[in-house]
């Protein structure tokens, strides 16, 4: 077996024994290479299970939480999705194999603008990403199936919650930035929210406005 099969083996079988066990977020984790979405300096470190830099002080998550939070989505194949801190563009690549539409936005234009020609090389045609603060969620485009925050707000923004279909879910980290952070499910109901505690995490804060590079 060659080095790079080996570690997309070793990659998946880390994804697995963390919890991991659907086999459509597992195959679009192997579908999407981690290393398109990284500085070069640390594309070896891409297939290992850990949080990694990117530009403007932030980070890709760690591929387990990237799976796990995808597979708490129950995405389905008719869904549009609204992903808010597009990041590296790595999360909504792995959603756009598992759901009809993304929708990304990131306060900071140079990581929209930087994650723009990487989906359009993967031939990930079903994103659009947009520089906005995603605490309004994108009004013109909702409601959505799903939604995922990959930034730690201190409670789910109002304006996210009203943008989710009933029946709908939406999960994300809630917490203080510096403290450690829950990663919840919020299903919308006929009669309101219902909220379902999933695991401990930690992300970088939800940031009111712009970026000072947009
Ligand atoms: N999903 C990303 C990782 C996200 S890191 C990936 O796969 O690489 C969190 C991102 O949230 C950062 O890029 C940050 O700029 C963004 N962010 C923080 N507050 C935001 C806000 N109010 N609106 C939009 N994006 C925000």
């Amino acid at each position: 077996m060659s080095p790079d099969a080996e570690r997309k083996m070793q990659f998946l079988f880390a994804l697995r024994s963390k919890g991991v066990t659907d086999a459509r977020v597992l195959g679009a984790m192997e579908q999407i290479d981690r290393a398109a979405f990284i500085r070069h300096y640390f594309t070896d470190r891409a297939w290992e299970d850990m949080p990694l830099p990117i530009a403007c002080g932030q980070t890709i998550s760690q591929p387990s939480v990237v799976a796990l939070m995808t597979q708490a989505l129950q995405v389905s194949p008719r869904d549009t999705v609204l992903e808010i801190g597009t990041g590296s563009g790595y999360q909504a690549a792995v959603l756009s194999c598992l759901a009809r539409r993304i929708y990304t936005v990131d306060r900071h234009r140079r990581l929209v603008r930087e994650a723009l020609p990487i989906f359009e090389e993967m031939g990930l045609t079903n994103i659009t990403a947009f520089t906005a603060d995603g605490s309004f969620g994108l009004p013109d485009q909702a409601p959505f199936d799903r939604i995922l925050v990959t930034a730690a707000a201190e409670d789910p923004p109002g304006p996210l919650l009203a943008q989710l279909k009933i029946g709908g879910i939406m999960v994300l980290p809630v917490g203080q930035s510096d403290a450690v952070q829950k990663l919840i499910r919020v299903t919308r109901t006929e009669r309101g929210f219902d909220y379902h505690e999933l695991r401990e995490v930690r992300f970088v804060p939800l940031v009111e406005g712009l970026g000072k590079d947009s």
